[in-house]
């Protein structure tokens, strides 16, 4: 990226890290399940919609809901990884049409973030979701949301982001919003063990993507860095028992507050070109977003370099991937763990759906999605990010 541009970007990156402390940032309260009608008496919510997908459903993961909940209740189930425009519309028309005055949703990120525009498509009807990309486009108090995350994930019930498919033009995009963040969390950890190992691997991979990326970004706070650093040592702890030893509770149950503790760390500090790329990868082929993030995190941060040495040889140290007194040597043996640990989870090395054609528009998403809000140690335009696309695809300049 030329000077110029560099200095735009970090000057916007600069004055939001300045209005940190004065913007609304909110996370939900954590409930448990048999508190559940409580708060929706309290919330007045009268009429329920529950939003999930099938597969949850057929699974009987509802059924402990379903039997508590004392009020009238419509369930929208047809969510799909990656939702589309075209999903949200429909969920909104079911919630108008019922008479509708909050949300349960029960599921992994796509579900939620459904829910989460949905409602933001309730409360502005003449307002687009493309419309609503990008920052602050909502600014308007939305109807109560309860988010119960079934992977340990995305830490979508934490977070002011929500990301979208337009399925005509394939683009994938996040809207960002305070009125976005869900008003309670229910974490949960018996619903994530049903969590197929190849779903249990690829989301606790993006829940780490979430803390890496915004513990070496510019605008960390000191409670960002805490997060990042919490939910760094619960994963590297915790995600291989999930994987091996599925109905471990305790390790279920610390992935969840992992995959939480790095959706608060990103919400205000943000993810980088790691996720810049992964969403237009899920834009463009449906690769799914954690297994996207999984194969890109260790070659972007091969090619941040020395940019990242520091922060990444402390979460190495802290950890205990690393005992090296050199950054150098610490931050790659962080690289090195990322790149086994895929191989010991059966993550491919490479995305080998690029296609060489579809590189510069991806690469046009990616920037236009980081640049010029995310704080990335290292800035990359159109042309630098297209080299990176050839890296994670296998692909022959
Ligand atoms: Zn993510």
């Amino acid at each position: 990226m030329n000077f110029l541009s560099r200095i735009y970007c970090r000057i916007y990156q600069q004055i939001f890290h300045l209005a940190i402390p004065f913007l609304p940032y909110r996370n939900p309260k954590i409930i448990k399940l048999n508190e559940l009608n409580t708060i929706l008496n309290k919330e007045n919510v009268n009429k329920l919609m529950i939003v999930t997908d099938k597969n949850l459903v057929a699974n009987n993961i509802l059924t402990s809901f379903l039997n508590i909940i004392n009020i009238p209740y419509v369930i929208y189930d047809d969510v799909k990884p990656n939702p589309t425009i075209e999903a949200v519309e429909r969920a909104r028309d079911l919630y108008i049409k019922e008479k509708v005055t909050g949300i349960l949703a029960i599921g992994g990120g796509s579900v939620l973030d459904l829910a989460k525009i949905c409602l933001a498509r309730v409360k502005k009807p003449k307002k687009s979701i493309k419309k609503m990309e990008g920052l602050l486009k909502i600014r308007k108090k939305l109807p109560p949301l309860i988010a119960v995350p079934t992977t340990a994930g995305t830490g979508s019930e934490t977070t002011l982001a929500a990301v979208i498919t337009d399925e005509v033009t394939k683009h994938k995009y996040p809207i960002n919003d305070f009125s976005l963040i869900p008003h309670y969390a229910i974490l949960e950890p018996t619903l994530t063990t049903n969590l197929p190992k190849s779903l249990t691997a690829t989301t606790g991979l993006d829940a780490l993507t979430h803390a890496v990326e915004a513990f070496i970004g510019h605008s960390t706070t000191r409670k960002t860095r805490k997060m990042s650093i919490e939910a760094t040592k619960l994963i590297v702890n915790n995600l291989k028992e999930c994987y091996y030893n599925p109905h471990d509770l305790v390790a279920r149950e610390n992935m969840l507050y992992a995959a939480h503790y790095a959706g608060i760390a990103f919400t205000i500090s943000y993810v980088g070109y790691i996720h810049a790329i992964a969403h237009s990868l899920g834009g463009k082929y449906g690769v799914p977003h954690g297994l996207a993030n999984a194969v890109i995190m260790p070659q972007v941060l091969e090619i941040y370099g020395k940019a990242c040495y520091k922060k990444l040889a402390y979460l190495a140290r802290i950890s205990k991937i690393s005992t090296a007194k050199d950054n150098k040597v610490a931050a790659k043996d962080f690289i090195d763990y990322l790149y086994k640990t895929n191989a010991e989870l059966k993550i491919p090395k490479y995305l080998t759906m690029i296609n060489k054609d579809d590189v510069k528009e991806m690469a046009h998403y990616a920037a236009k999605e980081a640049n010029p809000l995310y704080p990335c140690p290292r800035l990359f335009n159109e042309q630098e990010l297209i080299k990176i696309y050839y890296k994670i695809g296998d692909i022959n300049e």
